[in-house]
């Protein structure tokens, strides 16, 4: 799906003597280059601040904890997302509030939020899914008209653009009260191991962020609130701060796989491209099908045994899932993920991508069909 060791192959001067001097200055935790990477990193974005930590799962959680909630304070997350999202939330224990997403971009419902705010609601969590903004500029509204936090996870969007109705720009992740992120490695962004950071615009939240992701302390030995230990490990901000100079490159391969595969299946009776939001540009972390009238395990054992590998993100929607049933409310449904859990199909996408191997997977799939 990802194709890691030759992007590596191709910076690997530049990481390799960044990874060494990370060495032999053993400056192991909280080293130069994660202030320096911070730093680049909040250029990059537009964000006011960004605050490192180990992952992408703690950067929501980090975010959650700065945000003085209330067990059973509820929290709107999509159904249709990693585990991660909806994991943070429950682990706090906040409550859940599960929310079905738009079938044509896989995004949250803007249109289903009012219906399930109550008193308790607190934050909402957009997911900018596969590399695509969620419709940010209704979602910001709906949370300013009833005092909402709204965290967007963009653990797969990193670098997308999101277009209000005025015309002004923001990078996803730089428009609710956080954004965070993830640098796992087959991530848009991705380190050489986990890696993450939260981006908020408001220094209050961010001095609460910092200090909560370093075991809640003020001052050293000085403990103010309860915190946790996630940090941005020095190795990786040096070898993310190389990276980041090649991310737009790296979008715009993505793109062109995309627009590549695009172009070979839009006519196809039996497949549906991915839509492109008319407000949102597109990082395609993921490039996800619909397939119709498919028998979808007989595609993926065809695709294997021609030595193409694919993926189902996601199988089961969180609702199905043994941790999280207990969340769904009386009479809820989620048609339109159940659907999807079993009608999509992430082909590969990724930095390296060539045309012969473009034509090979196209042309595959489509002899499946025939
Ligand atoms: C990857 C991912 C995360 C978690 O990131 P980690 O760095 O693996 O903890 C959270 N949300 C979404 C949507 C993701 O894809």
């Amino acid at each position: 799906m990802v194709d890691l060791k030759s992007q590596y192959q191709k910076i690997k001067q530049e990481v390799d003597k960044a990874v060494i001097e990370v060495m032999e200055t053993a400056a192991f935790i909280n080293g130069p280059a994660v202030k320096e990477f911070t730093e680049d990193l909040a250029k990059f974005s537009g964000s006011k601040f960004v605050i490192p930590c180990a992952n992408g799962t703690d950067a929501i959680q980090v975010a959650m904890m700065a945000m003085d909630l209330q067990p059973d304070d509820e929290v709107i997350v999509p159904v249709w997302t990693y585990v991660a999202t909806a994991e943070v939330i429950a682990l706090l224990r906040l409550k859940p509030v599960f929310i079905e997403v738009d079938p044509q971009t896989f995004c949250i419902d803007v249109h289903q939020i009012e219906s399930l705010i109550t008193p308790r609601t607190k934050v909402i969590v957009p997911v900018h899914l596969y590399g695509q903004c969620a419709d940010m500029e209704p979602i910001m509204s709906i949370a300013a008209k009833h005092n909402l936090y709204v965290i967007e996870d963009t653990a797969q969007a990193i670098g997308a653009v999101y277009t209000f109705s005025d015309g002004s720009k923001k990078q996803a992740g730089t428009i609710g009260h956080a954004g965070t992120t993830s640098f796992f490695p087959s991530k848009n962004l991705g380190g050489y191991g986990d890696g993450g950071a939260i981006y908020t615009q408001d220094e209050d939240l961010a001095k609460k962020m910092k200090m909560i992701a370093h075991h809640g302390e003020r001052i050293k030995y000085y403990h103010d609130v309860i915190g946790c230990n996630s940090r941005l490990d020095t190795m990786q901000a040096s070898i993310l701060k190389i990276k980041l100079q090649h991310l737009h490159s790296y979008e715009k391969n993505r793109n062109e796989v995309a627009s590549f595969y695009d172009k070979a299946f839009s006519d196809h009776p039996n497949i549906s491209v991915p839509v492109r939001s008319k407000n949102s540009s597109h990082v395609f972390h993921q490039y996800t099908l619909i397939l119709k009238d498919t028998d979808r395990d007989a595609l993926r054992e065809f695709l294997a045994s021609k030595d193409i590998p694919s993926m189902i993100y996601y199988p089961v929607p969180l609702h199905h899932q043994l941790a999280y049933k207990e969340h769904l409310l009386p009479g809820q449904r989620f048609e339109i993920s159940e659907s999807l859990a079993k009608n999509v199909i992430s082909l590969p996408i990724h930095t390296e991508m060539n045309e012969e191997q473009l034509i090979y997977i196209t042309d595959t799939v489509k002899s499946f069909f025939l």
